[in-house]
């Protein structure tokens, strides 16, 4: 007799199945709302422009009330499923009106737009997601003593051990999860918080960054999910003394791989000076309770750079620095970021952006007045 597992883990290609299971995925409103349904599709498909279009009741989320409330959904990027595994997929999805425009949760529309414009600059982008557990039922991280406190952070920041690392099981799943998916992560760590973890999804080139970290976020949704365990992407969960959850963006163009790719850093890094304030506005909800100037991170009320800080807004490597060329890493953007809005908003600043039509705010201009001299 088949048990659930058998069933659910039927290899159907053996089993004579032709056809095969696609899940569409898109992301419902703001915030961190992903949602997925599935359909069956004749035969392996690659190539999302040969997938179907579909829809979904847009009043059921929230996203699209009132009468004509159909959402259409356009794939754009197939993956592999690591939980139906076989020639199953996972398809990211974009969300539009039947009338073919992008609903205003649709972020990548815009952001597509501008990567396709500066593509022959290359711009890589490698987000460090960082992400906090919870224990269901609660808003208190895992591994932290019900309505109490751990010992303060120190130990537990890449911690081994039972008294230091809690929820490994589900790190290394959805680490395995996103390689088999074909998502291009580089690298998992325990965090400063007790709770918190941090993966990298990159480098990607273009929209292909914020289609694979929204991806990544499914499959880190989909494994919580089996270990019934929360996971929440606020930037400053617990407030005080604990260390908030960011999703420091790094990156480079063509130009700052290169020898002397120096020169492109600093440039970009003063663009992005005289736009921190509109960057800031688009770094994610609640930014400003994780932004403090402390634990690791720079004030929002300014911008500031330097080679290996930490506790700026932008920081260059030493690794780049002492090379000449490399990329740089802005470690403003808070762990609910969407990479659609953060990628585009970076590649617009460094590489469209022509300064010289925005002079410099004077000094008295309160949010600029720390930006130091560019140099090194
Ligand atoms: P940190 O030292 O800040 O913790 P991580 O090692 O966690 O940095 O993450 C760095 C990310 O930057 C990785 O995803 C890596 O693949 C990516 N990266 C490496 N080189 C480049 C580059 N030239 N341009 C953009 N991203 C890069
Ligand atoms: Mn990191
Ligand atoms: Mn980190
Ligand atoms: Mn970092």
């Amino acid at each position: 007799m088949a048990t659930l597992a058998d069933l659910m883990n039927m290899d159907l290609e053996k089993e004579g199945v032709t056809k095969i299971i696609a899940e569409y995925v898109w992301i419902g409103g703001h915030k961190l709302d992903l949602r997925s349904k599935a359909r069956t599709l004749e035969g392996p498909v690659t190539d999302p422009s040969k997938l179907p279009d579909w829809n979904y009741d847009g009043s059921s989320t929230g996203q699209a009330p009132g009468d004509d409330s159909e959402v259409i959904l356009k794939p754009q990027a197939i993956y592999r499923d690591p939980f139906r595994k076989g020639a199953n997929i996972l398809v990211m999805c974009d969300t539009y009106t039947p009338g073919g425009e992008p609903l205003p949760t649709n972020h990548r529309f815009a952001a597509a737009e501008v990567l396709e414009k500066v593509k022959e600059h290359v711009p890589w982008f490698g987000i460090e997601q960082e992400y906090t557990l919870y224990q269901a039922g609660t808003n208190w991280p895992l591994g932290w003593p019900k309505g109490g406190y751990p010992g303060p952070q120190g130990p537990y920041y890449c911690g081994v051990g039972a008294d230091k690392a809690w929820g490994r099981e589900i790190v290394n799943a959805h680490y395995k999860a996103c390689l088999y998916a074909g998502i291009n992560i580089s690298g998992i760590n325990g965090e400063v918080m007790p709770g918190q973890w941090e993966y990298q999804v990159g480098p990607c080139v273009g929209i292909d960054s914020g289609d694979q970290l929204w991806m990544s976020r499914y499959l880190l949704e989909r494994v919580t999910e089996m270990a019934d365990v929360v996971l929440t992407l606020d930037p400053k969960p617990i407030p005080g003394d604990w260390n908030g959850a960011g999703c420091h963006t790094n990156y480079s163009t063509k130009e700052m791989r290169e020898k002397g790719g120096m020169a492109a850093i600093e440039e970009a890094i003063s663009k992005l000076a005289i736009k921190h304030v509109e960057h800031i506005e688009c770094y994610g909800e609640g930014n400003e309770r994780r932004l403090t100037g402390k634990h690791e991170t720079a004030s929002m009320e300014s911008f500031s750079w330097g080679v290996a800080n930490r506790g700026a807004s932008i920081r260059v490597g030493r690794d780049t620095a002492q090379k000449g060329y490399g990329y740089f890493e802005d470690r403003r953007p808070a762990s609910n970021m969407d990479p659609y809005i953060v990628t585009a908003k970076i590649a617009e600043t460094t590489i469209l952006f022509d300064p010289k039509d925005h002079p410099l705010p004077k000094s008295s201009d309160k949010p600029l007045s720390h930006v130091p001299a560019p140099h090194l």
